[in-house]
């Protein structure tokens, strides 16, 4: 098991899918090895067992052509920034060794949205500190696992470790950035999914038992139909404020960092 280039962390199955999906099946496209780590795995939903939406889960992975997917067992509806489950997500971390972590964004409506960004960004500063030990800490269940491919020419380098030789050392992510699509915030930048947007929508779909099956009397197609058009109006409002077409957004904490003018995108007037 190699590294992965980025890691997107959420508190449940189908969130990723929704709020950066897109970016993630990009950058997969790029040659680069992208992860997905569920807090969850949806077992106080409404709809369908947690065993269905493993699948599903697995299933969209694939879409998004991601390399590695797993499900901590954090109680759904209760995620809690406690020591146990910081660890849990440390271990992760190490295990993965991400360069890149996507949060969600630290405010919201849903508390397991916004607990697990803290959790997942203090499990990321744990995670660095060399005489933490977190081996003892419950695995993630892993859902779906692929080689990796060769890596593209040109793919950055890091003095990153092989994971397998050593997969419990410490690990500390070079940039954690924040998927903020759930919260009415003003995104530091969004990245251009327009080529992505069709299989993006399409690994959503894949949770049959969330979106396929909905209440009584309503049949499939404009349950459908109203979550397309919802998806798309939002990838199209900040694909608008990037001048793409569909966009995802994102939040860091840091400044821009800028080499060449010149090179800046986004027209201002
Ligand atoms: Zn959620």
């Amino acid at each position: 098991m190699s590294s992965l280039d980025i890691l997107a962390m959420a508190a449940h199955r189908d969130d990723v899918e929704q709020t950066c999906g897109g970016t993630l099946l990009k950058m997969a496209q790029r040659g680069y090895r992208t992860g997905i780590l569920d807090l969850t795995r949806g077992e106080m939903g409404t709809r369908g067992s947690a065993e269905e939406r493993e699948q599903e889960a697995a299933e969209a992975a694939r879409i998004l052509q991601a390399c590695w997917r797993g499900a901590l067992d954090i109680p759904d509806g209760r995620v809690e920034n406690t020591w146990e489950n910081k660890l849990k997500v440390a271990r992760v971390l190490r295990e993965q060794r991400p360069r890149i972590v996507i949060l969600p964004y630290w405010k919201g409506r849903h508390p397991d949205h916004y607990t697990a960004s803290t959790l997942g960004y203090e499990a990321c500063f744990l995670s660095g500190l060399a005489r933490l030990d977190c081996s003892a800490a419950v695995p993630a269940a892993v859902v779906a696992s692929v080689s990796p491919a060769t890596p593209r020419a040109g793919r950055p380098r890091d003095s990153r470790q092989d994971a397998s030789a050593t997969p419990l050392t410490s690990h500390r992510p070079f940039k954690i950035i924040y998927a903020t699509l759930y919260y009415d915030v003003r995104p530091t930048f969004v990245v251009d999914i327009t080529e992505q947007f069709e299989a993006r929508f399409q690994s959503l779909m894949a949770y049959k038992t969330q979106f396929s099956d909905q209440e009584a009397g309503k049949d499939l197609f404009p349950a459908q139909k109203e979550i397309r058009s919802r998806i798309e109006a939002m990838a199209r409002f900040y694909g608008m404020l990037g001048g793409v077409e569909y966009g995802e957004p994102f939040l860091q904490k840091e400044v821009g960092l800028v080499e060449d003018l010149l090179m800046i995108p986004v027209k201002s007037i």
